[in-house]
């Protein structure tokens, strides 16, 4: 048993002083208990001077190999920039992954992620095959990559296993999409149910109506429901996307999702950035989660998602660093509000309650709705759960001035993740000092 007792706390009861966490030896809180008041004093205490603990934050939806694109992509790619042709820099990157940088360059991101605050990650990952699209000797060599660099760095790792088929509404995978996509629907899952056998923490994920048919969507659905998995699927991102789908189905991309029955309590939503109100229904009916990405949903031009309609149909929302252009959980929430504001024109659109300030919504959205979303049992400090932390610097210049109601708020609206000075995950401190 390890014991460590910061200056703060941060329960589902507020900020607590005077606080001793009990960790077990597998990395769970066993207890939380007031030092002054505890009966035995613990031996072997491990004292945080000047340090809040709070829940790690969850990263819901990023592709790690991306980072590699981070202030690559702001220079004139044509002569109107818009997603689609940034697109077309982040393909020609994909192409150039083996299972080797990928390892490499994954392993880096991961070890930033954590310093910026992220214990656990939703690796949405669709770069599975060789570039022609045959597959390696070993099906899930790029899979096993993620994940050795996932455990080499020390982070929460759920595998969001992409499946991919086409490039478009019936139209067969372009050059760059090739090593994205499985032969059939079968062969996807095969390559899912061998992670799931060994023990790796999953989900499926179709990558988008764009890129999956209906057949595979209500296959990848039915496996999702029987072994309880996420399902993580883009949607409206772009109006490109829903102007396609309408053409085609004569629906929007949620309203689709809910014909091929991929809409559930287990499905997250990424981006949902111009979802409609029949679609914001749809989520509320099925008790659906979105997954906003407002640092890369900024970079790429797509949008801000309505927000104060997903706050009334009760959608929980979760965030993700998506790109990777920027990794400060901090910074990611503080836009999901930034951006609301400047949507509809006031302050304080993120608040569970009017009289509410927004930090504590922002901080459920930063740790357990995302940590629901990817079917992980941590995002809040109690007993029984995985010991999954930050340390903040109250201290820190940035911090200065706050009080003990207003702590959430200095913390989204006044700093970034450099106020966070060490991330522990399972009672392991992996990043810090
Ligand atoms: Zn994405």
């Amino acid at each position: 048993m390890k014991h460590l007792a910061p200056d703060y706390v941060y329960t589902p009861a507020g900020l607590q002083r005077n606080t001793c966490i009990a960790i077990s030896d597998d990395g769970i809180i066993d207890s939380i208990f007031d030092l002054e008041t505890h009966a035995i004093a613990p031996t072997n205490v491990d004292a945080l001077p000047g340090i809040a603990l709070l829940p790690g934050f969850v990263n819901v939806h990023s592709h790690v190999f991306q980072r590699a694109l981070r202030g690559h992509t702001h220079r004139p790619l044509s002569s109107k920039d818009t997603f689609w042709t940034w697109r077309n820099a982040m393909y020609a990157e994909a192409q150039r992954l083996t299972p080797e940088t990928l390892y490499t360059l994954a392993q880096k991101t991961y070890q930033e992620m954590l310093a910026a605050g992220y214990s656990s990650v939703g690796e949405f990952h669709y770069v599975h095959h060789q570039p022609g699209g045959q597959p390696y000797a070993e099906p899930n060599a790029m899979s096993e990559a993620i994940l050795e660099a996932g455990r080499e760095a020390g982070i929460r790792v759920v595998l969001l296993m992409t499946a991919y088929a086409q490039a478009g509404f019936q139209q067969a995978p372009e050059e760059g999409q090739r090593r994205f996509c499985d032969d059939s629907v079968e062969a996807y899952l095969a390559r899912v149910e061998a992670l799931r056998s060994k023990g790796v923490p999953v989900g499926v994920a179709p990558h988008s109506i764009r890129a999956v048919p209906e057949h595979w969507f209500r296959a990848v659905a039915d496996y999702s429901r029987t072994y309880h998995l996420p399902l993580h699927v883009h949607a409206d991102e772009q109006i490109a996307e829903i102007e396609q789908c309408q053409a085609v189905y004569g629906c929007t991309p949620i309203e689709l999702l809910e014909r091929f029955g991929a809409l559930g309590p287990g499905t997250t939503i990424i981006h949902a950035t111009h979802a409609n109100d029949t679609e914001i229904g749809l989520l509320a009916q099925h008790r659906s989660t979105v997954c906003v990405c407002p640092t890369t949903e900024g970079d790429l031009g797509d949008g801000i998602a309505p927000y104060a309609e997903l706050l009334a149909a009760n959608i929980p929302l979760c965030i993700g660093s998506d790109s990777n252009t920027r990794l400060d959980p901090i910074e990611e929430l503080r836009w999901a509000e930034y951006s609301a504001r400047m949507r509809y024109q006031r302050r304080r659109v993120l608040v569970a309650d009017e009289m509410g300030s927004p930090g504590p919504l922002l901080l459920d959205y930063g740790t357990q709705s995302g940590a629901r979303a990817l079917g992980l049992q941590t995002g809040v400090i109690a007993p029984g759960l995985p010991a999954d932390f930050i340390g903040v610097d109250v201290n820190h210049p940035a911090m200065a001035g706050w009080y003990s109601d207003d702590f959430l708020d200095v913390l989204f609206f006044g700093a970034s993740s450099e106020v966070i000075t060490q991330t522990w995950v399972g009672g392991r401190k992996v990043s810090g000092k």
